[in-house]
């Protein structure tokens, strides 16, 4: 069984969070840690527990959820671009097992990532 997460509680509206776009595929919701002007993840209603199960959502599921995200970065009006990330298991420093992109944008970047 998959473990309960802070993120299940938030799309289930159990405990509070700063929601910016909400439709039937997706929530965003800001950062509580932002590393940049504008920080907001993007979790799929449908879950995986990271973007390595990705191919569980399904092809379609799949790229719903990726548009969906194109969609929230345009939304955010990150005119001058931003940066997409999943973070992936230990070495990506992903501490939530539920799928989320970070969108990060209000600064210019740096390569390479830390
Ligand atoms: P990751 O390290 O990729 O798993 O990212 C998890 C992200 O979730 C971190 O950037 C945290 O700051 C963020 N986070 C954790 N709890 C919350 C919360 N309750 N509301 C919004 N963001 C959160």
């Amino acid at each position: 069984m998959q473990q309960d997460t802070i993120f299940d509680k938030i799309i289930r509206k159990e405990i509070p969070a700063d929601i910016v776009y909400e439709d039937d595929v997706v929530m965003a919701i800001k950062d509580i840690n932002p590393q940049g002007p504008i920080h907001v993840l993007v979790l799929p209603k449908n879950k995986v527990t990271g973007f390595d199960r990705i191919e569980e959502m399904g092809a379609v599921e799949a790229g719903k959820y990726i548009i969906a995200i194109s969609k929230v970065a345009e939304k955010l009006n990150l005119k001058d671009g931003y940066r997409i990330v999943f973070n992936v298991g230990k070495h990506g420093q992903q501490t939530v097992p539920y799928i989320h992109a970070h969108i990060i944008g209000g600064r210019q970047m740096g390569w390479p990532p830390g």
